[in-house]
């Protein structure tokens, strides 16, 4: 499989095919599927292509004509072909294919232009399928994703190589997928497959052949996991039971409020598995403020009891800080251990982010590394050479969609045995990307919000159909700040300098982002920025309240400093950047308008909304846009406004992003491993694939007993460090 095309193919097309559509090896080439199939007599609608559409037709020569140039020297020749449904012209110069004879079928490949108001291919590729071709005698004709310099057929020609060899196919093909498992689930061997996808006799065996290579996809993804899964458990950590009397009994005195049903249960089960040797790696997903924070807390007081230190990591410099802020407040005494009127019995909070001057840093790291910080808070700070705990005993990763799985290993190598990690999120993740994306990770919810919260509604202000109703948005901001509550206003950007449009000082991050083929109207201007906002606001509509700034280029004091100011109900409104997407938590915060909604994406606005449903007070988010609510832009946000159940909305999400993005930003290289698995269409496949794959891993000798699924999975493996090279 690992037969380099060169090896197969003239050296030529293996240049080519390589350098255009990065088919290196043979795997790569039986890989390479067909993206749809043409069928004599049920022709690829001619009549239905838009000009500029690269594509290959199938059809009839119906008339062949040439002529002399009248303007200019030589020949033109005129073909018409056509397919029952439409006809369309084929042009060529100078006697280039005037060889097409009437009658003749064949796949011709261009560009559709428009001459004169009808469309035509010039200088098309041909393919003319003679009787003695015996793809002409096939029901369906294989058309593959193709390039400037390799044409469908050139791929199908180099496939049809490979697969004619019967006999070198089958010593070519391990079968990744154990006969047992294949026999359980009715699905055909690898070599039938593959012959099925590139040369169909019918549907049904192109169907046949999806469901099976699906299952190759899911299946070796799994036996990744599971793979992981097991050496993680194999590897030993320190157990951390609770202790009477310590920092969480104190901890849960000191709770101003009763936990909930939920933060009771995953609490014990954390509690459960913390005490246990064997490390816990658990992802705790729940909506936003549904209380996830104090569930990490009393975990990270447990380990605290048993000897051990907590890291609490967090994707900004804002949420560390208030992360760092709200523990402390809830500790009291308890967390300012070695202070003044610190309590003995307690331990230190510390914080730890990249911002803080050197000094302050080194104080830091000496206490993190002595061990008298039990709970250390920052940012990917905490993640640098340098940073060395005593006894790093739980790590805890919060709103996980901004990290890496690279960046969790980096934090679980700190420990002198692996740590046990808890990932949160309120990003709502669905089943499937659960099983591959996270599917190193055991799952909690928390389902449930503490109860009087007021909720939030939302509405989509269409300020392209509706002008006049941004102006009531604002009056409505000016009622809210009236009775006593506060309002943010998002914007995109931060405005101002030369800031290319990107307005977070989170870390990079593609996700939530909205499809790129998918453009609101909104897109031919730049992006609102906060500073421009912040200034028309305090000119006009809000020119009568207290109207400050927040974003990433401020310096972190001043960051802090406006959190803060904005917490003691000393600012009205806050003009901000995403800085304030995840966690911020200031109750008595009602409204928030959102400028330019359609930049943003569906779970991204679900998280920023959520900070106004934190207090008793109902809450009201307006989703500002220019897109027209018919369009698809408009109709997405319409969907989020319309439905506060994060389950949907993740679905949303998943449908308006391209399932490349979601697998792409995982922990693998699933870039060039899935290419028919459908995260959103094949949830059934991919939980059997699990239980397989599970039991694979952890029955006999593991992975041993199957060489051909192992050799799949280092496959699998080496393709991720290519992808990790790339990006390097
Ligand atoms: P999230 O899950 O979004 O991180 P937080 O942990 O920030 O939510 O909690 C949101 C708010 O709810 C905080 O102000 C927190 O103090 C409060 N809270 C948490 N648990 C409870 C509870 N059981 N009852 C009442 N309020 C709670
Ligand atoms: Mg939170």
């Amino acid at each position: 499989m690992d037969t380099p095309l060169s090896r197969v193919l003239g050296p030529k097309t293996a240049k080519v095919m390589a350098e255009q559509l990065s088919l290196h090896s043979v795997r790569d080439l039986l890989r390479h599927y067909p993206r749809r199939y043409a069928r004599r007599g049920e022709m690829t609608r001619l009549d239905g292509l838009e000009v500029g559409d690269r594509v290959t037709v199938l059809a009839q020569v119906k008339s062949v004509s040439t002529r002399k140039m009248q303007q200019r020297r030589g020949t033109l020749t005129e073909v018409t072909v056509g397919d029952g449904a439409g006809s369309m012209r084929l042009v060529f110069f100078n006697n280039r294919h005037a060889h097409l004879d009437v009658g003749e079928w064949g796949l011709f490949a261009g560009t559709v232009g428009l001459w004169r108001g009808d469309k035509q291919f010039t200088h098309p590729d041909c393919h003319i399928l003679t009787g003695d071709d015996d793809d002409w005698a096939r029901a369906m004709v294989p058309l593959y994703p193709a390039s400037k310099d390799v044409s469908s057929w050139v791929v199908q020609k180099s496939v049809k190589l490979l697969l004619d060899d019967a006999h070198s196919l089958e010593q070519l093909l391990d079968d990744p997928i154990p006969a047992a498992v294949r026999e359980r689930h009715g699905l055909v061997d690898l070599a039938t497959a593959l012959r099925q996808k590139h040369r169909p006799e019918s549907q049904e065996q192109v169907d046949q052949a999806d469901e099976r290579l699906k299952w190759d996809e899911a299946l070796v993804l799994q036996a990744t996991l599971a793979a992981r899964r097991r050496s993680a458990a194999l590897e030993p950590g320190i157990a951390r039971p609770p202790r009477r009397g310590g920092l969480l009994d104190a901890v849960d005195v000191a709770l101003p409020f009763s936990l909930t049903d939920g933060q009771r249960e995953v609490g014990e089960e954390l509690a459960a598995e913390l005490s246990r040797e064997q490390p816990m790696n658990r992802l705790l997903q729940g909506e936003v403020g549904s209380g996830k924070t104090v569930v990490a807390l009393r975990a990270m007081a447990q380990v605290v009891d048993a000897g051990g230190q907590a890291a609490l990591l967090a994707p900004t410099e804002v949420l560390a800080a208030q992360h760092a802020r709200s523990l402390a407040a809830i500790l009291g005494p308890l967390g300012r251990a070695g202070e003044l009127d610190g309590d003995p019995a307690g331990t230190r909070v510390a914080l730890l982010t990249g911002s803080q001057k050197a000094a302050v840093r080194r104080e830091v790291r000496a206490a993190v590394a002595d061990g008298s910080a039990g709970i250390v808070v920052g940012t990917h700070a905490l993640l640098q050479e340098g940073v060395d705990f005593a006894d790093l005993g739980l790590v805890v990763v919060d709103e996980q969609h901004r990290f890496g799985v690279e960046q969790r290993d980096a934090l679980r190598a700190k420990g002198t045995r692996p740590p046990h990690v808890l990932v949160m999120t309120a990003t709502p993740i669905p089943r499937t990307v659960a099983m591959t994306v996270y599917g190193d990770l055991e799952t909690s919810t928390l389902r449930q919000l503490p109860a009087g919260r007021g909720g939030v509604s939302s509405s989509v202000v269409p300020v392209g159909e509706k002008p006049a109703w941004l102006d009531r948005a604002w009056a409505r901001v000016r009622e809210e700040v009236a009775a006593g509550r506060q309002a943010y206003v998002v914007c995109p950007r931060i405005g101002d300098l030369e800031d290319g449009g990107k307005g977070d000082d989170g870390p990079d991050d593609a996700d939530g982002a909205p499809p790129p083929e998918e453009k609101g109207a909104s897109d031919k201007r730049p992006p609102l920025a906060v500073l421009d906002v912040a200034e028309a606001l305090r000119a006009g509509p809000l020119s009568a309240l207290r109207v400050e700034v927040l974003h990433g280029r401020m310096p972190p004091e001043e960051k802090e400093a406006r959190m803060r100011a904005f917490a003691a109900a000393e600012i009205d409104v806050l003009v901000a950047t995403t800085v304030v997407e995840v966690g911020v938590d200031v109750p008595n915060a009602t409204v928030m308008v959102v400028m330019d909604a359609d930049r943003f994406g569906v779970s991204q606005l679900h998280q920023l909304r959520g900070r106004v449903a934190r207090g008793a007070h109902a809450g009201l988010c307006l989703l500002v846009s220019e897109a027209p609510s018919t369009s698809p832009t408009g109709q997405r946000l319409a969907a989020v406004a319309s439905t506060t159940d994060g389950f949907e909305l993740a679905r949303l999400d998943l449908e308006t992003r391209r399932e490349g993005d979601v697998l792409g930003a995982a922990q693998s290289g699933r870039r060039t491993t899935v290419k028919l698995l459908s995260l959103l269409h094949d949830e059934a496949l991919i939980a059997e694939a699990r239980v397989e794959a599970t039991a694979l891993v952890e029955q006999g000798r593991g992975l041993a007993d199957h060489p051909e699924l192992a050799a799949a999975v280092a496959a699998l493996a080496m393709d991720d460090r290519a992808t990790y090279l790339e990006k390097a």
